[in-house]
């Protein structure tokens, strides 16, 4: 067939869109206003209390070297690990049930990527202007006045970021003689490196990633809808109101620069920006606030009130959750409050099996570990019972200082003939002479030649 051939075009698919500069407008309500009061709780918190003390020394250290964690009066060992373990799923059943209520109130408002967005998006407004000075200054050439103001603001960020590393690394390093060493450039390389690291995270996360750790990186946003239902309070668009005016300014104000219009999407942290501009523009419009607000799927389907938004909140599912954070929250409590501070690892020298020593007796050595997890020191006394006439032959008492620990070798000696050959289980005691609740015992076997 004769004809004009035929025009073959190609056509590039991307298969990954381009990011877009996002540049939220700032916003003011009463829902900015919290999220500013957890940026100050929280950074006050953390900037602050490295600089506590606590009787003479720095009140909440992670003593990596020294393998020590001081918690104001409280002095955790390793051994105490599992007073960890049960801190972290007292937190992630706070966070569940936090979110089965309330949705992502968590990203919206305490999450370290929120707040420290929020904190660097304050500094590039001072310094660059608001929402439409800054889009004009992207698009603008490079020219000495552009320079300058990115200068400024990298700058700034870099410096808040130096901060929080300095204040990171301050809980596991004491913080002022970390000062010290930082002002004299003397940081130990790896303080250094973790300064720099957590430096570095804070600016890109914060500066540079902001709403894409939230869309890409974060695992908890992955999963977390798995714990919505139809009750949870979500930041929702009242469609059927119909007082939209098309403004946009809740676009403009969200900082991962969805349309919360389009329904619930799993790029919205829960933030209620747009709740606040929404707000404005209808008391601008003389329209009842509330067209974007928080609501539950069933509140906007049902038409519901308030008060049966409210009578749902105690469903199964909150009710599980809460049980089981309540429970766990309670025993860890009772654990940490009844905790004994004195520990004891009782090795027998298993070099050498029971042996006669000069005056007939039968000895056996130990290696007992004793940790004194308190804050003050103490005078303890050792004790061995288990068998008739077993007795220490070193001294028996031992002195430790406040958050310290011992090996302190022990001989215990047996008269022959009034225990058979073989082995027999003893108890070793150790008690703080300055307090009877300080007293605790750990078995051990004693072995008499057959
Ligand atoms: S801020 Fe309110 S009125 Fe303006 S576009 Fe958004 S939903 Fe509509
Ligand atoms: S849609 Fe609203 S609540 Fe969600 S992230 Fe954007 S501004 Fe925040």
């Amino acid at each position: 067939m004769n004809g004009p051939e035929p025009v073959l075009k190609e056509a590039v698919i991307r298969m990954y869109a381009a990011r877009e500069e996002i540049h939220p407008r700032e916003v003011k309500g009463r829902y900015a206003a919290s999220r500013w009061a957890c940026v100050w709780l929280t950074q006050v918190l953390f900037y602050g209390l490295p600089w506590v003390r606590w009787n003479g020394r720095q009140a909440v250290l992670f003593d990596l070297g020294a393998r020590k964690f001081h918690l104001f009066g409280l002095v955790l060992w390793p051994q105490d690990f599992i007073y960890l373990a049960g801190l972290l799923i007292i937190c992630a059943y706070g966070l569940f049930l936090v979110t089965t209520v309330a949705g992502r109130m968590w990203c919206g408002y305490a999450c370290p990527q929120t707040v420290y967005t929020e904190i660097f998006l304050w500094i590039e407004r001072r310094i660059e202007g608001n929402r439409s000075a800054r889009i004009r200054l992207d698009r603008q050439p490079w020219t000495a006045q552009k320079l300058g103001k990115r200068g400024a603001k990298h700058l700034a960020w870099g410096a808040v970021a130096l901060w929080t590393g300095f204040s990171f690394v301050g809980y596991f390093t004491p913080v002022r003689q970390l000062g010290h060493e930082a002002l004299g450039f003397s940081l130990g390389p790896w303080e250094a490196f973790w300064v720099l690291f957590y430096a570095f995270a804070t600016y890109g996360n914060a500066g540079w990633m902001r709403e894409q750790v939230c869309k890409y990186m974060c695992p908890y946003a992955r999963f977390q809808s798995a714990m919505f239902d139809r009750d949870t309070l979500i930041v929702s668009y009242d469609a059927a109101r119909g007082d939209c005016i098309d403004c946009s300014m809740c676009v403009q104000v969200c900082p991962t620069g969805i349309d919360i219009r389009r329904g619930l999407q799993y790029e919205c942290i829960g933030c209620a920006a747009c709740i606040d501009a929404c707000d404005s523009v209808m008391d601008k419009v003389n329209k009842p606030r509330g067209l974007i607000r928080y609501a539950t799927e069933n509140a906007l389907s049902g038409g519901w009130s308030a008060a049966q938004v409210r009578r749902r909140l105690l469903r199964p599912r909150v009710i599980g959750y809460g049980l089981v954070f309540f429970a766990i929250a309670a025993a860890f409590s009772g654990a940490l409050a009844l905790r004994t501070p004195l520990k004891l690892d009782v090795i027998r020298d298993r070099g050498a099996m029971g042996r006669e020593v000069d005056d007939g007796m039968i000895e056996n050595v130990y290696r007992l570990q004793i940790m004194n997890t308190a804050e003050r020191e103490h005078l303890y006394r050792l004790h061995v019972d288990g068998i008739a006439t077993a007795s220490i032959a070193d001294e028996d008492l031992v002195e430790l200082a406040g958050a310290s620990t011992r090996a302190v070798p022990v001989r215990v000696r047996v008269q022959p003939g009034r225990a058979a050959g073989g082995s027999h289980p003893i108890r070793f005691t150790v008690s703080a002479l300055d307090d009877p609740s300080l007293r605790v015992s750990e078995k051990a076997v004693f072995i008499i030649p057959k």
